[in-house]
């Protein structure tokens, strides 16, 4: 970039580039610095194993993506960026070849739980009609959430998902298929699923499936990344990759300055300009357990005894809902487990353009004490071949990324913890540190921007877009938010409505 920078974002994952964009949205000159050879962070693709296999390093199933207000603003059909439903959004199977299943269609899924059927579309009908009200409101930062037109359901979301997902599985379901089904989604946030708030993301995760899917990105989450950068180029902005930046000094003179890191890496980029209270504050920022990845090339699609389970894209493997709020308990509580909760993907299912012609991949975590180094790759193919026999007989390659080489990847993944800070009731509530705008630093002009603020993880770039807005409001005096320019250049519309 010729001359300095408006704004720069340090970090160029969905959160950095969607403040990146927004900033750029209203005339900004705006430079990205990514530490990554490749820019993305959660959205990268890589071929990992062989030539023409194309793994998503991070995130793949992209419902967030799908209903977020920033991306459907963003447009992501006008951007080339193509989103694929697999037939069956999620599955849970149990032993005997049975499985618990969600499909895009309420109605169906609720058919599919039998004598739960009813219970179902009693819990998830209300929100799903609403959907879009309850995603905006529950997305979009307290600073400037709008009045939602759809009160009661937000209410309801919000009374009924405060408990932890054992007390909202009782309460609602009475078969082991429902009851599964529940605990899997909400599995997703790397909670002790006996704590408070885990019942929210059981009802969001499973309320989106109805609302917007559970898509992949068409030939691989780099995509998305790619037209947010392409965007942003389009629009003036530049991304500069390989430069890790360890000082804010490097900034001096730049009016905005955005941190796509944890808060940690703030403090110490921040150096003696922070004051000790805010210090104190983000060494109690808790992040919790870490992650234990594989990613497989197989040579035939996973045997899942059930056949539904062959249609989904994802997969959560535990068994019952005792069995998953055991393997979730014991990584909160520092232990490992050899029965974890896997949480798997079939990428290949939906979009075979992921690998050569007959070609399988395949991805699956499981949950670890903060900072293991453990190898789990036999507890997780236990668990595969538990509900798939002769799942091992199809392995044609491996890679593994233990909780401490995923923090070497991306330091925002510290202890291998993947929600940059553990998504508990407290650290909701404000995020990372307790005051009304957390989006602010204790250094005017420096703003937080990842999943450490509100709304937390996910790709949904809100988190990046709210901290644009305050810098806007706050360094350039630019009240009234600039729409994200559409692909031809013009205001865009929000033309992508789920
Ligand atoms: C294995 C895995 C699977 C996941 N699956 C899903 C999924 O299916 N769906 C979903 O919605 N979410 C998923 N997630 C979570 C999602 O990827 C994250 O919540 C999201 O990417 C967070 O976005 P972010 O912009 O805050 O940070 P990140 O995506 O982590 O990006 C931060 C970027 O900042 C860079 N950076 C950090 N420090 C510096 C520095 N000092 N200098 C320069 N650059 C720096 C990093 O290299 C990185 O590129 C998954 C995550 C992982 C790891």
């Amino acid at each position: 970039m010729n001359g300095k920078a408006d704004a720069v974002v340090v970090g160029s994952g969905p959160n950095g580039l969607a403040a990146a964009l927004r900033l750029s949205a209203a005339g900004l000159r705006v430079q990205v610095v990514e530490r990554a050879e490749r820019p993305g962070g959660g959205m990268r693709t890589e071929e990992l194993t062989r030539p023409g296999y194309a793994h998503d390093v991070c995130s793949t199933v992209q419902p967030m993506a799908a209903a977020a207000p920033f991306f459907r603003e963003f447009d992501l059909p006008s951007r080339g960026v193509r989103l694929v439903q697999p037939e069956v959004c999620f599955a849970h199977p149990l032993d005997g070849g049975r499985a618990a299943v969600s499909r895009q269609s309420l109605e169906e899924t609720a058919d599919g739980l039998g004598s739960d059927g009813a219970a179902y579309r009693q819990l998830f009908g209300p929100l799903v009609e609403h959907g879009t009200d309850v995603v905006d409101f529950f997305l979009t930062s307290q600073l400037r959430r709008p009045p939602t037109r759809s009160v009661p359901e937000v209410l309801k979301f919000a009374l009924t998902g405060l408990p932890n997902v054992r007390w909202l599985a009782h309460r609602y379901f009475d078969t082991e298929e429902g009851q599964a089904l529940l605990a899997g989604a909400a599995a997703h946030g790397m909670l002790d699923l006996a704590r408070p708030l885990t019942a929210s993301l059981g009802m969001m995760l499973g309320m989106l499936a109805h609302h917007v899917g559970w898509p992949l990105i068409e030939g691989g989450s780099q995509k998305l990344a790619d037209a947010m950068v392409t965007a942003l180029e389009e629009q003036g902005g530049e991304v500069v990759t390989g430069h890790e930046v360890t000082d804010l000094r490097e900034f001096d003179g730049v009016p905005a300055v955005l941190l796509d890191t944890t808060p940690r890496a703030f403090v110490s980029m921040a150096g003696d300009r922070v004051h000790e209270g805010y210090r104190r504050w983000v060494a109690r920022y808790k992040h919790g357990p870490g992650v234990f990845k594989v990613d497989w090339v197989l040579s035939d699609p996973v045997p899942w005894t059930n056949s539904d389970v062959r249609r989904s894209g994802t997969i959560h493997l535990a068994g019952t809902l005792e069995e998953t709020l055991a393997g979730e308990a014991a990584p909160a509580a520092g232990r490992l487990t050899d029965k974890p909760y896997v949480l798997a993907v079939q990428p290949t299912v939906p979009d075979p353009s992921r690998a050569p012609d007959g070609g399988h991949i395949f991805w699956a975590y499981v949950h670890v004490p903060h900072g293991s180094d453990v190898d789990m790759t036999e507890a997780i193919e236990n668990q595969v071949e538990r509900f798939a026999p002769g799942f091992r007989d199809t392995v044609v390659e491996r890679v593994t990324k233990n909780a401490v080489q995923m923090e070497q990847w991306n330091p925002n993944h510290v202890g291998g913890d993947i929600s940059n800070g553990e998504a508990s009731f407290t650290q909701m509530l404000a995020r990372p540190v307790p005051r009304w705008n957390t989006y602010k630093t204790p250094i005017r002009g420096t703003y937080l921007a990842s999943a450490a603020t509100p709304p937390g993880p996910a790709v949904h770039g809100q988190c990046g877009d709210n901290a644009a807005r305050v810098a806007l409001r706050e360094v350039f005096g630019i009240r009234h938010t600039p729409r994200l320019r559409s692909a031809r250049g013009r205001s865009a519309a929000v033309s992508f409505r789920p």
